[in-house]
């Protein structure tokens, strides 16, 4: 099944299916903690049934469901970073070569996903790229990005390109309202910058506390009521990826706001973000680009804070 956030762009997709339009590669993008690689693993399961139901969805009993549900599916394929990598490698995507020399078992087509596709390295994405020239029958490559702006333009222009939508924050909470939690839904979903399924994975962890601390040291570090080195210390233990995932999401939030799609949500950079103009929100998104790279460069944790900090600090002067 799908999260209810996502049944307007299942139904876009399945319209298309039944036109016959469906894109032999389809981009599909959002936000990180919103279960959209759920979507595309019951999306790829729905195009490998044999017998799909009226909603599209795979009905689970005939023989291409048994072999899927077995983690066995010789039609499926899905490229990905090997484990504790970020990068998809150049012999992931030759892997999708061979995958698509090999006749069709089970499905009336065969399906490859790629995720994240920014993981993609130069030559893996060069290398993607003639799948993606050249369409092989009864193929469909679903790739699935959280910074779509990131990926080739030559990748983007092949391939037709989707945006899963962040959910309401009414449909979010009254999902979260069904879940198991500890820890009260609407500040949950709050702190995880209106993500469900990161809301749950902060009701599970310490990251719920850490992600409010740093931000309410960083608001009171622009602010002028906090030290930046006694705080740059007590930021060692975050990783650059994490800060940089929080930045990123409240930042996307606030360049929306000021375009009246959808209101910021209540964190404790709120006020300051509120107060920048339109430059001055796409001036930090441009720096938070900039320090992108540097999250895995060797470079001292304190000057990649510094760094970070005094951009901030500039936008405003
Ligand atoms: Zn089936």
């Amino acid at each position: 099944m799908i999260y209810p956030w996502h049944l307007s762009t299942w139904q876009i997709i399945q319209r298309a299916k039944q036109a016959g339009r469906l894109p032999h590669a389809l981009l599909l993008s959002g936000e990180q903690g919103c279960g959209h690689e759920a979507f595309m693993a019951t999306l790829e399961h729905s195009l490998l049934c044999s017998t799909p139901t009226a909603e599209g969805f795979a009905c689970g009993h005939c023989r291409s469901c048994e072999v899927y549900q077995a983690d066995a599916h010789p039609d499926s394929l899905w490229i990905k970073p090997a484990e504790d990598k970020t990068t998809i490698s150049i012999d992931s995507v030759r892997e999708l070569g061979r995958f698509l020399t090999l006749s069709i078992s089970y499905s009336p087509v065969r399906v490859a996903l790629i995720s994240p596709a920014e993981g993609l390295n130069v030559n893996a994405a060069n290398s993607l790229l003639k799948a993606l020239e050249e369409p092989t029958p009864n193929t469909h490559l679903l790739l699935l990005s959280y910074q779509p702006g990131s990926l080739l333009p030559t990748i983007r222009s092949r391939c037709q390109h989707l945006r899963l939508p962040l959910p309401s924050t009414e449909m979010a909470l009254a999902w979260l309202e069904t879940q198991t939690l500890t820890h009260e839904p609407s500040a949950l979903l709050s702190q995880a910058l209106g993500r469900p399924l990161y809301a749950v994975t902060l009701d599970q962890g310490e990251q719920v506390t850490q992600q409010q601390v740093f931000m309410t040291q960083l608001a009171q570090v622009l602010n002028g009521q906090g030290s930046l080195p006694t705080f740059a210390n007590s930021w060692q233990k975050y990783s650059r990826h994490e800060i940089l995932d929080w930045l990123y999401v409240i930042l996307q939030q606030h360049l929306k706001a000021h375009y009246g799609a959808g209101e910021p949500l209540n964190h404790p950079l709120s006020v300051w973000l509120s107060s920048c103009s339109s430059k001055q929100l796409w001036q930090l998104m441009q720096h938070w680009q900039a320090l992108k790279p540097l999250a895995d460069h060797p470079i001292n944790q304190h000057i990649f804070i510094e760094n970070m900090v005094a951009q901030w600090q500039l936008v405003k002067l």
